[in-house]
């Protein structure tokens, strides 16, 4: 295993009269390794990365560079920001030269290098982001993803031994966001140590070798993507989804399909599950119900009674109104997103539901219930709230 490169132990920092943002966080990160801190806005992620290369010093506790404490005098200030590159989530903030060449020198320059030096380090920067032919243009002249290539040139021109990348996508198109991952794979295998901050869980769960799960200034969990994101109550936690091969993953198990194979991180992984699946035997439950209380026309009395009386239920809230209702009658709710796909599949496994709703909104459930029947050949069904059919649970013949 290789050795330390950075490490936390028990930090905190609060910003000059403003919340305390990180609160008591420990943590190794070794050579090489592709970390992603992953965590709603507000969790912390930002003002952890800028303690990498010292431009936050913590309040209290203990951070280490190469086994050492980091120390806050300019000298030292300067040796670790060559070895820890920053990209910040906005090139615009990071290129501050009239061109392109002037920028990713601005680094080596500063370092004292000579002028062939800089020249060296300035092409070796831009050949790796793909950017070469690029050196006399303009900030103005380049996209967004150039941009953020030009920036990372920038730091690479340094030769740093760990990237951090804060947000390394934001306001990135599709297709951008995965040239600049792929990017950062490469680096990695150059022998980089990368870390992210992100706040999507779909980009950092194929991505990273180890996933640190953060909220409100804590880690939650760290391991490897598969078990970081494997536990639904550590992803609750942290106040994230689960990533959807992994959501998929428990869904085909929880309906008794023998899902051999390993957590998929891939979609080849998952193929390669499905395949062996279908060489096992599958068991078909009797689907559940789907029952809708309808907010503007059935009574909240008779529904928290019937509640009181049916407390396996999953309960699923649609639209604002409906959800506020909920709160206000402290009711629990196990979906408030995607509710109708999400009974779906419950009653595919042959558990009941029940989702809370509007007027405006039951013939919607009808359609998609409808079309998912004709989709797929199984009838879920659908009944409202006091109607015999909610009563006997929908499993009489
Ligand atoms: P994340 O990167 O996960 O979105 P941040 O590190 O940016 O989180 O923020 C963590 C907490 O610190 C938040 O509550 C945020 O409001 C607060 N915070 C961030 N920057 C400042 C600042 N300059 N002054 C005061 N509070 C700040």
């Amino acid at each position: 295993m290789s050795s330390v490169i950075l490490e936390a132990r028990d930090i905190r920092y609060r910003y000059p009269r403003g919340l305390e943002a990180i609160r008591g966080i420990s943590f190794h990160i070794r050579k090489n390794e592709k970390i992603a801190l992953v965590g709603p806005n507000g969790a912390g992620k930002s003002t952890l990365l800028t303690m990498f290369n010292g431009m936050t010093r913590p309040d209290s506790g203990l951070l280490l560079f190469d086994n050492q404490p980091i120390r806050y005098n300019s000298g030292s200030l300067r040796m670790l920001r060559k070895r820890v590159g920053f990209v910040l989530q906005n090139p615009d903030r990071q290129i501050i030269a009239p061109t392109v060449y002037q920028d990713v020198a601005f680094g080596p320059t500063n370092l004292g290098l000579t002028e062939t030096e800089v020249k060296a380090a300035v092409t070796m920067a831009l050949g790796h982001v793909g950017l070469d032919g690029f050196e006399r243009r303009t900030p103005h002249q380049l996209s967004g993803g150039e941009k953020k290539r030009a920036a990372i040139a920038g730091v690479l021109a340094m030769d740093p031994d760990v990237l951090v990348f804060d947000e390394p996508t934001s306001g990135l198109d599709p297709a951008g966001s995965e040239d600049i991952m792929e990017l950062l794979d490469e680096l990695n295998h150059d022998g980089k140590t990368v870390i992210i901050s992100t706040h999507d869980v779909e980009l950092a769960y194929p991505w990273a070798n180890r996933a640190i799960l953060m909220a409100e200034g804590k880690i939650i969990r760290e391991d490897i993507p598969e078990l970081a994101f494997g536990n639904p109550e550590f992803v609750r936690m942290a106040h994230l989804s689960l990533p959807m091969l992994l959501e998929l993953h428990y869904e085909l198990q929880k309906r008794g399909l023998p899902l051999l194979g390993k957590k998929p991180r891939t979609v080849l992984d998952m193929m390669n599950n499905i395949e062996t699946m279908f060489r096992e035997s599958c068991t078909n439950p009797r689907p559940g119900q789907i029952t809708l209380f309808n907010i503007d026309r059935d009574n909240r009395k008779t529904l928290l009674d019937w509640l009181m009386a049916h407390t396996s239920i999953s309960t699923g809230a649609m639209g604002t109104r409906a959800k506020q209702q909920a709160e206000n009658d402290s009711m629990r709710l196990d979906f408030t997103y995607g509710v109708i796909d999400k009974c779906i599949l419950k009653a595919l496994r042959g558990e009941d539901s029940l989702i809370l709703t509007t007027e405006s909104m039951v013939e919607r459930i009808h359609q998609r219930v409808d079309s998912y029947r004709k989709e797929s050949g199984t009838r879920i069904s659908v009944c409202l709230f006091g109607s015999p059919d909610a009563e006997n649970d929908g499993k009489q013949p």
